[in-house]
């Protein structure tokens, strides 16, 4: 990929069905850079949206030559959405922004104002969840306790993916390709020198969220599979426990039938442990088959996002005879496309 490093700021902004929100984000995000003065590129991935998002971006792209347009084969997620967006991006200093001007983006000065103090990671930190129900809040602050101590990493709670990124940290988080992406994490894994900015957060200006209840559990075990093998060790645990208590059983039932000659009545009793035992193996099983089922996709070794077209007026002005690039999200594999 060419390296641009002309570019000072790098927006990446990944969409997916966002087109009530998408020309205000736009126009509020435009505001804010003109007033910092560098040269910066806005990266729109579109992550396989089924609504107008594509055509409203064509459009602002066709008058704004700042706008680049990553649009993706169908909806891969934001965190691969976002792998997308980084590996594009040519500015110095990268800012992942979410397009329901929930992040706002007039944080993005306070961002700039502490990486040019020197820092290479500047996380923007919510105060508030505005928007967010009672459940989410509770579940989000649980979510985060158990990742922090199962991973013995410091996994900022109530941050997003809102943050600004140097180029050497976001060089960094390219070489990294595993499959299953859980970008906070990545974030906080390859060190570097951090910091937080608080801010506000708004609620959704339009639309809904992409998350239900199911692909939110689906993140956390995500997260938590990631970045630890604690949820092993505990099965394993159980385990230990489950067959001492059996053990304590055995030897109290033994002597039961010694001292009082009869056989126990324990009908009842035995469909309880036995149902018991069977919970704490399926369970066991089950964690265990959460880390195979992580295993089997990592050795696939597929491409995290397919590229359908790219809209960079830049690019296509420099390329010779018409060619685009189309990206396959391997590194090694980019390919040149009549
Ligand atoms: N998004 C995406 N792909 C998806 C889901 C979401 O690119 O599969 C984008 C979405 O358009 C928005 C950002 O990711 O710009 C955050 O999504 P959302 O608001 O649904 O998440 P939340 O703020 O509720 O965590
Ligand atoms: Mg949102």
């Amino acid at each position: 990929m060419c390296e641009k490093n002309d570019i000072e700021l790098s927006i990446i902004v990944p969409v997916y069905n966002e087109s009530e929100t998408i020309t205000l984000f736009h126009e509020r995000l435009i505001t804010v850079l003109e007033q910092l003065s560098k040269s910066f590129e806005i990266i729109y991935i579109n992550d396989g949206s089924s609504d107008t998002t594509l055509e409203i971006l064509i459009n602002l792209y066709v008058f704004d030559k700042h706008i680049k347009i990553i649009n993706l084969s169908r909806n891969f997620g934001k965190e691969k959405a976002l792998t997308a967006g980084i590996d594009y991006s040519s500015g110095q200093g990268i800012i992942p922004i979410d397009a329901d001007l929930q992040d706002p983006p007039e944080v993005i000065i306070e961002l700039v104002k502490k990486w040019e103090e020197g820092y290479d990671i500047v996380n923007a930190k919510r105060i508030t969840r505005k928007g967010d129900s009672f459940i989410k809040k509770i579940t989000a602050r649980l979510f985060y306790k158990v990742i922090r101590s199962f991973s013995k990493m410091d996994i900022p709670d109530n941050t997003g993916d809102f943050r600004l990124i140097d180029r050497k940290a976001a060089e960094a988080l390219k070489r990294l390709r595993e499959y299953h992406r859980f970008m906070k994490g990545l974030f906080s894994w390859i060190g570097f020198k951090q910091t937080t900015v608080l801010y506000e957060r708004a609620p959704r200006y339009a639309g809904k969220t992409k998350w239900n209840y199911l692909s939110l559990l689906n993140f956390a075990i995500d997260g938590i599979t990631s970045f630890s093998h604690v949820p092993l060790r505990i099965s394993s645990l159980i385990g230990v426990i489950v067959s001492l208590i059996s053990f304590g059983f055995g030897i109290y039932f033994v002597f039961c039938i010694l001292i009082s000659g009869n056989q126990m009545p324990g009908y009842s009793t035995l469909i309880i442990i036995i149902s018991f035992l069977c919970g704490v193996l399926l369970m066991t099983n089950g964690i265990m088959g959460e880390y195979i089922g992580r295993i089997y996709n990592e050795t696939k070794h597929r491409d995290l996002y397919i590229v359908r077209d790219i809209f960079d007026a830049e690019a296509d002005a420099d390329a010779e005879n018409d060619t685009t690039k189309v990206y396959s999200g391997n590194l090694n594999n980019t390919v040149l496309r009549k």
